[in-house]
């Protein structure tokens, strides 16, 4: 018998497929980012070009996209008990995890900053951080968090010279070992409790002295425990004396394992291939690294670090959107021409680029900030201190809106789950929420003002760097004090008062350092009002196309129409 509805000649594999855009793929996510490039160089790191461009093509290869893509699939699981019983308390990743962890750890994305011996550390791994963002963003929560917690770690007389360098050495180990018996380590912080997470002095976990002066023993739960792989934990828990900062280590030194009893794994909105657990202590072995009573105020002296990588991470989150949107649109054609070469859409992508550069402008003046306060600058002190709740605030808040904007650049093909701007989308919430949500950076930043009433001197001199470039900045620094001073209630204007230091400190920079093509868009789009509540609705006299040049060079940036 024939069958009947297949004519001979008839191609049942598929028809043809016309006028999709290809994968961005093997591109170098350094080399074809000139603004990058530049700030490098401008902020003191031009001596690590060549290994931000060495990351820059991992990032950008098909490789690191495949095992982005596995790595967020195929999701970590929880292994409580073996077949017999006995508790194990692991997490089996997927192969693809372990690929990205090296590859991250591997190239300094975690340790660069405290194994470099050029000045300038902090900014270039901030650059290879904003790299690997890029790349994959589950793997950037145990790198932030191995880096920073080097200072802590380097405070304690028997971690300092173990736990705090293993955390700085280019490789990755996955094992469950003793830390002698390794030669890289990882680490997480399990602050968060089920009735206490911003506020800390709510957390209910208790510790009692055992043995030796730094050894304890904790007893409690917590509620949020990322990387529960990890070598070890920074851990907050009662002494008599108040909250204070312990290391809990998976294994002891002996080769037993610790008491650390996994309960669950957090089903997650992103952030997938990073597992997030819920963990339970009991007379769990620790080390004290802070002293009794002062481990928050311990811990929160490195959340600069945390707080800065978690803005770069959103800006590099943000930057690799901005790429996929821009690609597409350049290799896609509806109504005779590229979607990217419609008057429109050239509005919504440069709009973006001028967001993007903006955010990651303002995060490597930052990273440089902490560079020149470890020189001992007083100036550079007094930015590390405001910098990082800013831009903890603003960038990782832009990036949902963003997201969201460059995925439906994509049409419905970006909204799917195997184009990586779904991924980036569900994503992007997830840094404004960890390491001190919205409120409380804001806070905070209103906090390091009250607390030091020279810091808003130092502010300002950094703003006038810019002076005479552009009245409408200058008449904004110069209201900015008698603004602030007739506001009253002030935590209620919190977010008022981040956003309007932001806002200034971005157009300064981009006034002193980019064309004026971007630089005076930005002033006339963010300071001046000449832009709509979205994305796409800036007036008609900006030069959009150099703006788009400018963010993807089409001599760089692979786009086959
Ligand atoms: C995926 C994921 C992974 C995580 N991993 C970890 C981890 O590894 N380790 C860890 O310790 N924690 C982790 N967390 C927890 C995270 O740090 C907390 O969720 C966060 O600190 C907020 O605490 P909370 O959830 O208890 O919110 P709450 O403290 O209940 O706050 C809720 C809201 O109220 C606001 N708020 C609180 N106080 C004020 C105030 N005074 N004024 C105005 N607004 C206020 C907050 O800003 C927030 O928006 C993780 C969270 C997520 C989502």
């Amino acid at each position: 018998m024939t069958l009947d509805f297949a004519p001979s000649g008839t191609r049942l594999d598929s028809h043809e497929v016309t006028n999709q855009a290809t994968v961005l793929t093997d591109y170098n996510a350094f080399d074809s980012d000139p603004a990058l490039s530049a700030a490098l160089e401008r902020e003191g790191g031009g001596w690590a070009k060549a290994r931000a461009s060495k990351l820059g093509a991992v990032v950008g290869s098909q490789e690191l996209q495949h095992q982005a893509y596995l790595a967020n699939k195929f999701v970590p699981e929880l292994m409580t008990h073996d077949r017999f019983g006995h508790r194990l308390d692991e997490v089996e990743y997927h192969p693809a995890y372990h690929y990205l962890m090296s590859q991250a750890f591997g190239a300094g994305v975690a340790g660069l900053a405290w194994s470099s011996e050029k000045p300038g550390g902090h900014l270039a791994r901030a650059v290879l951080s904003f790299l690997w963002n890029q790349g994959e963003n589950g793997v950037g929560c145990p790198t932030g968090m191995a880096y920073a917690a080097v200072p802590a770690l380097r405070q304690s007389p028997r971690l300092r010279d173990s736990w705090a360098k293993k955390l700085t050495v280019k490789s990755y180990d996955p094992e469950l070992r003793p830390e002698v018996e390794k030669a890289s380590l990882t680490i997480g912080m399990t602050l968060t409790e089920k009735q206490a997470g911003s506020d800390l002095r709510g957390s209910t976990t208790r510790a009692r002295q055992a043995g030796a002066k730094d050894e304890y023993l904790l007893t409690g739960h917590k509620w949020f425990c990322s990387a529960p792989m990890s070598d070890g934990f920074f851990v907050i828990a009662y002494t008599d004396a108040g909250p204070t900062l312990f290391v809990v280590p998976r294994v002891l030194p002996d080769g037993k394992r610790n008491r650390f009893y996994i309960q669950m794994l957090k089903d997650k909105c992103g952030n997938r291939s990073n597992a997030s657990s819920s963990i339970e202590l009991c007379d769990t072995f620790a080390w004290r690294i802070s002293e009794e009573g002062k481990g928050i105020r311990t811990a929160m002296e490195d959340a600069h670090l945390t707080r800065l990588d978690f803005a770069v991470g959103s800006a590099g989150l943000m930057r690799q959107a901005l790429s996929q949107a821009i690609h597409y649109g350049r290799g896609r054609r509806a109504f005779q021409k590229p979607i990217a070469s419609q008057p429109l859409m050239q509005n919504v992508l440069a709009d973006l680029a001028l967001e993007s550069e903006a955010a990651m402008t303002l995060v490597l003046r930052i990273a440089r900030a902490i560079d020149e306060a470890e020189q001992g600058s007083e100036t550079a002190k007094q930015l590390q201190r405001i910098g990082p709740p800013l831009v903890k605030f603003f960038v990782c808040k832009t990036a949902s809106g963003f997201t969201a904007e460059a995925l439906e650049c994509m049409g419905g093909n970006g909204y799917i789950e195997n184009h990586m701007l779904a991924r980036l989308y569900r994503e992007a919430p997830l840094n404004c929420i960890w390491e001190g949500s919205s409120n409380m950076v804001c806070l905070d930043v209103l906090r390091a003002l009250e607390q030091n009433p020279s810091l808003m001197d130092v502010m300002m001199a950094e703003l006038r760097k810019a002076q005479g470039a552009d009245p409408s900045l200058d008449a904004m620094i110069d209201s900015f004090t008698a603004d602030l001073a007739g506001l009253g209630n002030a935590p209620y204007h919190a977010r008022w008062l981040a956003e309007r230091l932001v806002r200034m400190w971005q157009a300064a920079l981009l006034l002193q350092h980019t064309p004026s093509y971007v630089a005076d868009a930005f002033v006339s789009t963010r300071l001046d009002g000449n832009r709509g509540f979205h994305y796409g609705a800036m007036g008609g006299q900006y030069d959009t196309g150099a703006i788009l040049e400018r963010a993807a060079p089409p001599e760089l940036f692979p786009a086959r129409v």
